[in-house]
């Protein structure tokens, strides 16, 4: 494939900027990758692997004559950075973002956006419980959604240029309202991942009542919530508070629906539950048949052996 962008800049070089750079080295999308991260240990760790051709210490200095700049940093410190490398922006740049959130995203960069300069917000539906710029791999965005969320005057040839570099990493594209966004995404990950930590939390209480059975005898159902409730604790206290009201809209029915469960089994109502279970086990079935999972037992993770 041919070079998209001749400089790309990324802001944060987490699991997610980790993961382009490797997808766009791997197919030679651009022409130059250099970073920032907050901390000399992640810049010199993306040096030292390889993510990177250059680190900068300020984000300001990393955006110089950077025809694309992607911030992936927690959607909280977005406004900030943004302030920061407005002045630095090259004419005619392109600024994305990667944040789990659109509209606070939105409001918190788009105003620092330069006359000139293309700011299209983007949020790529893919990811893993682990951080870091070692993190990353090349495949993540393979078949996986990319949503923008484009403004009111949003340059198409701009919008054309960064979906052609999501699709050669693999990505399927699609374009939303920034609030419809919102609250897709508090359906389908935001309130799933509170609901994890919640449950996390009450066996971790529960732990000293059941002197560690709770761990030793984790079977796939908590062992999945561990896994999710693993996720960056500055991720996603950020994407709550940001997404506040959506995420409060799918808790408030959440509950509600918890509590009819909880009524129609203190009630012994097993048609109840039986229907209720039914309707939920073929959304699974539309998920694996739209390709955005395996039908593999256990997700096709292995159990570590005794020796491990
Ligand atoms: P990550 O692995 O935790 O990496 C975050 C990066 O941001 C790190 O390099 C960190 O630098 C840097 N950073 C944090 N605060 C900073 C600051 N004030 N100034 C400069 N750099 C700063 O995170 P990630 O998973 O890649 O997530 C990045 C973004 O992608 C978030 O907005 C998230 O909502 C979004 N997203 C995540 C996922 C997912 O599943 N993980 C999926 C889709 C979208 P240090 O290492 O030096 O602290």
């Amino acid at each position: 494939m041919s070079v998209i962008y001749q400089k790309v800049a990324l802001i944060g070089l987490g699991l997610i900027a980790s993961s382009m750079a490797r997808a766009m080295r791997e197919k030679g999308l651009a022409g130059e990758i250099v970073g920032h991260a907050r901390s000399a240990e992640t810049r010199e760790t993306a040096l030292e692997i390889g993510l990177v051709d250059a680190v900068y210490e300020s984000a300001a200095e990393a955006v110089e004559g950077a025809d694309l700049v992607v911030l992936c940093v927690p959607v909280g410190v977005m406004g900030k950075i943004a302030a920061e490398i407005a002045p630095h922006l090259a004419p005619g740049a392109t600024v994305t973002d990667v944040g789990s959130v659109k509209r606070a995203v939105i409001d918190a960069v788009g105003p620092h956006i330069p006359e000139g300069v293309h700011f299209i917000p983007g949020h790529p539906l893919a990811g893993t419980e682990q951080s870091g710029p070692r993190a990353g791999f090349a495949t993540l965005f393979m078949n996986r959604w990319w949503l923008f969320t484009p403004l009111e005057g949003t340059d198409r040839k701009a919008l054309d240029r960064v979906n052609s570099l999501v699709t050669a990493m693999g990505a399927n594209v699609d374009e939303m309202a920034p609030d419809h966004h919102d609250l897709v995404l508090s359906v389908v990950s935001h309130t799933p991942h509170l609901i994890a930590y919640t449950m996390v939390g009450v066996a971790d209480h529960l732990r000293r009542v059941t002197h560690e059975e709770v761990i030793k005898y984790s079977a796939t159902g908590f062992r999945d919530f561990t896994r999710i409730a693993a996720s960056d604790p500055t991720m996603w206290r950020d994407v709550f508070l940001t997404n506040k009201e959506a995420t409060l809209d799918i808790l408030g029915r959440f509950t509600e629906e918890l509590f009819m469960l909880q009524r129609a089994i203190r009630m012994g109502d097993g048609d109840m539950l039986h229907d209720y279970f039914t309707r939920t086990r073929a959304i699974r079935r539309g998920i694996i048949e739209a390709g955005q999972d395996t039908d593999a037992p256990d997700f096709g993770r292995a159990v570590p052996k005794k020796d491990e």
